[in-house]
C-alpha cells in the first residue's frame, strides 16, 4: 500500500493497475460480444475518461469507431436547470450503435442531463461504459451497461481522474484517506 500527497490531501492506493487492466479488458470483451457484426461508435468524455478509453480502445478486436466530446454545462432558458452539451461531436448518430465511455458515475447528474441531447438524434442504441460507479452518491436515474468497479462514496483520483488538476497520470486508483 502506498500513500500520495496530492494538493492538500492524502490518498492511499485503492486499485491496483493489474486490476484495472483485467477490468478493462473484460469490459472491451463484453462489447465485443455484444456488437459482433455492427459497428459500435465510442463517445469518450473528456477529460477524465481518455485513459480509459484508450486502454479499452486496444482491446476492442471488432470495427469501431471513436469520437472524443467535452461536456459543456449553460444556464437553459427555462428553469429546468442546466443543459449539458457536447463539444467536439462530429459524428451524426443517426442509426448508430453508440457506447458513451465515462470515468465515473457519481450523483449521475452529467450523463442524466446529456443523454437526452444524444437520444434525440435517434441513435440504433446508446449505452454507458463507466470504469466506476459510486451508487451511494446516485440520485439522478441512470442504467449503466457495463460497470468496472462499483466504490464507495469516497473521492478517488488516478487513471485519468484528477484531483484539481493533478493525479490523472496515475496507473492506479487512489482513495482519499
Ligand atoms: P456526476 O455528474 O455523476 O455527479 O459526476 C460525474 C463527474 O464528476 C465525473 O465525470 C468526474 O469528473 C467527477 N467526479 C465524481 N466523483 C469523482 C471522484 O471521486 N474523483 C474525481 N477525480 N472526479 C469525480
Amino acid at each position: 500500500m502506498s500513500i500520495i500527497t496530492i494538493h492538500d490531501k492524502q490518498f492511499e492506493t485503492y486499485i491496483s493497475a493489474e486490476e484495472i487492466q483485467q477490468k478493462v479488458k473484460q469490459i472491451a470483451e463484453a462489447i465485443n460480444t455484444d456488437y459482433a457484426g455492427k459497428m459500435p461508435l465510442f463517445i469518450p468524455v473528456l477529460n477524465g475518461a481518455f485513459m480509459f478509453a484508450a486502454d479499452l480502445f486496444k482491446y476492442i478486436n471488432i470495427p469501431a469507431e471513436v469520437s472524443f466530446i467535452k461536456l459543456a454545462s449553460y444556464k437553459g432558458m427555462k428553469s429546468s436547470g442546466n443543459v449539458i452539451t457536447a463539444i467536439g461531436l462530429d459524428y451524426d448518430l443517426y442509426n448508430r450503435d453508440v457506447v458513451i465511455v465515462e470515468d465515473i458515475v457519481d450523483t449521475g447528474k452529467t450523463l442524466n442531463k446529456f443523454l437526452p441531447s444524444l437520444e434525440h438524434q435517434q441513435p440504433a442504441s446508446l449505452k454507458i461504459a463507466a470504469l466506476l460507479h459510486k451508487p451511494e452518491a446516485t440520485i439522478y436515474p441512470l442504467s449503466i451497461a457495463y460497470t468496472g468497479f462499483i466504490i464507495p462514496n469516497k473521492f478517488v483520483v488516478g487513471y485519468g481522474l484528477d484531483y484539481d488538476g493533478q493525479g490523472r497520470n496515475l496507473k492506479e486508483i487512489y482513495q482519499v484517506i
